[in-house]
């Protein structure tokens, strides 16, 4: 069996990141990606996960209806093009492809096809394997919360999301949790007849910034913490009136056992302890300025994380070496990514794994170094080999 070669992963990338998928209009490339597992010998579904923009799931090998001993997950939506010159028409400078989607995550969706067409150039395996390319996820999530509904299973999954080719066993959740403040309006040369919601607000906010945040000790992968970001402040309408209204944006990361409705218990106690703050109002709930759904502020984002002794991660850690020569790293990210779905609603073991840097997605700069791409497309080759064949 040959292994994916540059000229065909670069090409998949190329083509892929040319295709403009920006959050809420994925329907074209998913378009593409059917007709293209298509034409691979996939038994392909698409999925409307939200009108007009379909999930698409493409399966080889084994027997159709029974469960795949591999799933590859990728998101085919990116974030704007920001300050991105050109973002939509690949480049190649000095050994990496440059364009919005080249890292977050368009590579890792290019190695699983270029993976996927060498595997089924040859004998098919005795099991399945699979892909499920999702929308929206840079914003509600349409896409992986429709995975049950679609009958999602998997022995074993692959995020595809760029781990700079690091074994990623779990990730945080977020939170993002509004606190509003409501005071009472008064004019600006009589403060004393008004509440002052910013100030409250302002007093409030220091003191959950400086809540204790939990931690935990992990062997192998050390300590992982909570997080907590004041990200966005809205009140006051002009200079000379007391503000009656003060929105507060924080993003809370949370760490294994933690949930998005103890952090809201927790911050209203803090509140409720704090002299003065009964002459306003607090309203506290999961929210995010860009949210309109209220299944996803229903749902949350939680944390999620495979067993570092799971039989899966040694097969993991032995392909990578066995391919590219070198020790795989193990790591707990500090962001989130959908692991999250296939770990909490679907039951699926899974790992990150996927070419570039994380710190280059939403960048201006984003970009991709070829030659790990290629290997992401070999490991992903060696993983369905493993993991698929009866040996
Ligand atoms: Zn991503």
């Amino acid at each position: 069996m040959e292994q994916p070669s540059e000229v065909n992963v670069l090409e998949e990338a190329k083509r892929l990141i040319s295709i403009e998928s920006i959050t809420g209009n994925e329907g074209e490339v998913m378009g593409y990606l059917e007709k293209r597992f298509k034409a691979l010998g996939c038994r392909v579904k698409r999925y409307e996960a939200a009108p007009g923009r379909p999930n698409i799931y493409a399966e080889a090998g084994g027997t159709p209806g029974e469960t795949p001993a591999l799933l590859f997950h990728g998101h085919l939506d990116t974030v704007p093009a920001y300050g991105m010159a050109d973002p939509f028409t690949p480049k190649v400078i000095d050994g990496n492809l440059y364009g919005r989607g080249s890292v977050d995550q368009k590579s890792g969706v290019a190695a699983v096809i270029a993976a996927f067409e060498e595997i089924l150039k040859g004998d098919l395996p005795d099991r399945s394997f699979a892909f499920v390319g999702v929308i929206d996820e840079e914003s509600e999530h349409r896409g992986s919360m429709a995975l049950k509904d679609m009958g999602i299973k998997a022995d074993f999954g692959v995020i595809t999301e760029p781990s700079d080719l690091k074994i990623g066993v779990g990730c945080k959740g977020t939170a993002p949790i509004l606190l509003e403040v409501k005071g009472l309006a008064a004019h600006g040369c009589r403060p004393w007849l008004g509440k002052n919601a910013v100030i409250a607000g302002m007093f409030v906010a220091d003191k959950i910034m400086k809540m204790e945040l939990p931690s935990i000790e992990m062997e192998g992968l050390g300590e992982i913490k909570a997080s907590i970001n004041l990200g966005k402040i809205e009140g006051g309408e002009a200079y000379n009136i007391v503000p009656d209204l003060c929105s507060l944006w924080f993003d809370r990361r949370l760490i294994p056992g933690e949930t998005q409705n103890d952090i809201i218990c927790d911050i209203y106690e803090l509140i409720g302890n704090l002299p003065g703050t009964e002459e306003f109002t607090f309203n506290c709930r999961v929210a995010r300025p860009d949210w309109n759904w209220p299944p996803i502020e229903a749902r949350g984002l939680h944390p999620a994380m495979t067993r570092l002794e799971a039989p899966e991660v040694s097969v993991m850690k032995s392909v990578h070496r066995d391919i590219l020569g070198r020790k795989a790293e193990l790591f707990y990210t500090d962001g989130y990514h959908e692991m999250d779905f296939l770990v909490n609603d679907l039951g699926i073991n899974a790992v990150q794994y996927g070419p570039g840097k994380g710190a280059l997605c939403h960048t201006d700069e984003e970009h991709i170094e070829i030659g790990q791409l290629t290997e992401c497309a070999r490991v992903y080759q060696g993983l369905i080999r493993e993991f698929c064949y009866i040996k």
